[in-house]
């Protein structure tokens, strides 16, 4: 610059001088000055060029130099230039001053914003490259440098190709450039010097020279490696995130801002369909502005919210969690977590519905209640429990419970509650309780442990009433118990009475028999005999049903043979089969049971004449006897009129008749099987039958072997 200056200095220093000495030399020696000052324009312009409005002091040194040759020359009629001339000179050197300033002005600032911005893509943290249209590079700054490892020595006048991980990037940017003019937050991915991949956000604008022909592009490139190593962490944490959300049993899904659907798990999915992508309100609620009690705003503003939701949808109720979640964007989305609660509310409802149901069971219940608590206070009671204690609900509430108990009693009931406690004792227990006036009340407790607590339930039952009424009954059965008594007695008595003429009856009848009697007086014989043994039989019948009443019956056991047993009863009565051309079969095994023989007797006997009795001529009749190891198991099977179902529980009652024409020819009195019932039974056995009207019956009856 100083040399610049030296040089501009000396040649304007030279031509003034050599514009002085041509003036003076030409005015004083060849006495010719308006041809010669036209030199004088060479210095004026250069001093106006380079010291712009100084050069006015060069035209007033001219003019001077001028003035002074013009007025020592010898030619006057040149006098009237002068000053026209010096004008002249002036005016020129000022506007050529003017003109030089102002464009050295131009240029000050033109070199300014040149450093200034050479300074910014110097000082600029993103890289700032220039490309040519063939692709060269043209300008290559510090961060280029730096990120890039490659100095702009390097780099510049080589193809920008070299530095993409894709070569094919080159072209592409070059391609959108040239058609969008622009290219904004492009993501690629370059090569630095030690091959290793950078990542960066590149926005590039075509440069046009002043025709408009596009010459070439700047790029703008900032190194986002850690921002694309943070948004793949972010990414992978979201990945993990969204995997946690799709294995929730929780239904999730996560919204934008402006409600639009961005996730939905699988649970989601299937309980409200797949709307990802939708608007929240369109989709869920069919409306055309968000939901009035949508939490969206305040989550966005970062709040979380709990609340209870009801699908009408799919009828059911969700607990939502809303919580502000930040994206890779850094934009905010909210997440919410939709737990299905619907059969949590339905058993709170179903248990709300329980407890007010118990509730009117407790209050309206036929028995005195109350809760008794640590065995020891009443916090709750019924309307019934008033009614008993005499005292109000207000009076009840945190009362002593042993205060309701007589004092003899209380010991007793205390002990029991313990025991209860500890399920050792019965549910049930009686005392006496004391009520608001002093009276004494008899009471059925019944006191239930309340799971899980410390308190238990009384239940009772005020049975004052019910103990008087039990106490008279005891005294009526007592004295029911002594007249039946006293009947039985008589009745034995009566029955051996009864007994006691037929002997001699009979005997004489067959006394009688054997002497000589017209034919009419032995059938009266006959007959007479025939109804005294009919009486025998019914009076021995009433006489051990007697015995069987009045608990005067012992077993005499012995070794009983059946097929012995069952010969005998057969041969008895077989005389009377054979009469109505009846058939006995028998199949008895030969087994021996202890039992009183008379008794096994009896029953067979009872069985084979029903049999026999009920079974119309030529009929068939079956003996069974089974031995089981432990008991025996017998029947009596026939052929006869059978049993109507509404009969067959009833003919085991003592007096028991089905009304038929056989029972009527009869004379039966429905005694048979009730004694053998009872002989049965006596034996520790069980006796039943089976029958089929008109097809005839089965008696069964099983006995154990051992007494
Ligand atoms: P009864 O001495 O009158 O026969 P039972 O007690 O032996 O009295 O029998 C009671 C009733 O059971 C009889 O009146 C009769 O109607 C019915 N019954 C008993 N055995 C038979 C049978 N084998 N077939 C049909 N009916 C029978």
């Amino acid at each position: 610059m100083i040399k610049g200056l030296n040089y501009k200095f000396l040649i304007l220093l030279s031509t003034v001088l050599a514009c002085t000495i041509l003036a003076f030399f030409v005015g004083f020696i060849k006495n010719e000055t308006i041809v010669y000052t036209h030199f004088f324009y060479v210095p004026i312009l250069l001093a106006g060029v380079w010291y712009r409005k100084k050069a006015v002091f060069i035209a007033l040194f001219l003019c001077f130099v001028y003035i002074l040759v013009t007025l020592f020359s010898p030619h006057a009629e040149l006098y009237v230039h002068i000053f026209e001339r010096s004008a002249i000179f002036v005016a020129v050197a000022y506007v050529i001053g003017l003109v030089s300033e102002k464009r050295a002005k131009g240029e000050e600032k033109l070199k300014e914003t040149k450093e200034y911005l050479d300074n910014i893509i110097t000082s600029s943290a993103d890289a700032i490259v220039v490309v040519d249209m063939d692709g060269i590079v043209r300008s290559w700054n510090r961060a280029a440098e730096d990120y890039m490892g490659y100095s702009a020595k390097e780099v510049i006048g080589t193809s920008n190709k070299n530095f993409f991980a894709d070569p094919g990037e080159a072209e592409k940017i070059m391609r959108i450039v040239q058609r969008e003019g622009e290219l904004k937050n492009y993501r690629t991915t370059v090569l630095n010097k030690d091959k290793k991949p950078v990542h960066i956000s590149m926005s590039a604008a075509l440069l046009k020279d002043r025709n408009g022909v596009p010459v070439g592009t700047v790029r703008v490139s900032r190194d986002i490696t850690k921002e694309v190593e943070l948004e793949e962490k972010i990414k992978e944490e979201r990945d993990n995130l969204n995997q946690i959300l799709e294995s929730m049993d929780d239904g999730v899904y996560i919204v934008s801002k402006d409600y639009k659907v961005e996730f939905m798990n699988k649970v989601l999915i299937d309980a409200l369909g797949y709307h990802v992508g939708d608007i929240c309100y369109k989709a869920f609620h069919n409306r055309d502005e968000p939901c009035p009690r949508c939490k969206n705003t305040e989550v966005m503003k970062g709040k979380t919210v709990r609340w209870e939701w009801y699908s009408r949808r799919n009828n059911k109720t969700y607990d939502l969690f809303e919580t502000p979640m930040r994206n890779i964007n850094g934009t905010i989305s909210k997440l919410t977590i939709f737990r299905d609660i619907s059969d949590r509310k339905r058993m709170e409802d179903d248990l709300k519905d329980a407890e007010e149901r118990y509730r009117v069971i407790f209050e309206h219940a036929l028995t005195a209640l109350c809760v008794i608590e640590d065995g020891e206070v009443v916090s709750v009671a019924n309307k019934e429990f008033e009614t008993l204690s005499g005292y109000s609900r207000e009076e009840i509430k945190g009362k002593k419970w042993i205060d309701f108990i007589a004092d003899q009693d209380r010991d007793r009931v205390q002990n029991y509650c313990v025991e209860r406690r500890k399920g050792e004792a019965p549910a049930c227990c009686e005392f006496k309780f004391v009520s608001s006036n002093g009276e004494i009340k008899h009471v059925n407790a019944w006191i239930e442990p309340i799971p899980g607590a410390d308190s238990c339930i009384a239940s009772l039952l005020d049975v004052t009433e019910l103990k008087r009424k039990e106490d008279e009954l005891r005294e009526t059965c007592e004295k029911l118990a002594e007249l039946d008594k006293m009947k039985r007695d008589f009745l034995n008595v009566a029955y051996h009475e009864m007994r006691s003429p037929l002997a001699p009856i009979v005997g004489y009848a067959s006394m009688l028999e054997r002497c000589e009697l017209p034919d009419k007086g032995k059938k009266y014989l006959y007959n007479i005999e025939h109804s005294a043994r009919e009486l025998e039989k019914l009076i021995n019948r009433m006489l051990e049903l007697a015995r069987i009443d009045g608990k005067k019956i012992e077993l005499s056991l012995e070794g009983v043979y059946i097929p012995e047993v069952v010969a005998e009863v057969v041969k008895d009565i077989e005389p009377e089969a054979r009469e109505k051309k009846q058939v006995i079969s028998m199949a008895v095994q030969e087994v021996e049971i202890q039992a009183d023989r008379q008794k096994i007797v009896a029953i067979f006997s009872n069985l084979i004449s029903n049999a026999i009795k009920y079974t119309p001529e030529g009929g068939k009749i079956d003996i069974v006897v089974e031995d089981r190891g432990e008991d025996i198991r017998a029947y009596v099977a026939d052929t006869g009129i059978g049993i109507t179902e509404e009969h067959l529980p009833k003919i085991f009652e003592r007096f028991y008749m089905v009304d038929t024409s056989l029972t009527r020819k009869s004379g039966s009195l429905g005694l048979g099987l009730s004694i053998v019932k009872e002989y049965v039974k006596l034996h520790g056995g069980k006796v039943w039958a089976t029958s089929e009207i008109g097809k005839g019956s089965k008696f069964f009856f099983i006995m154990p072997k051992r007494q």
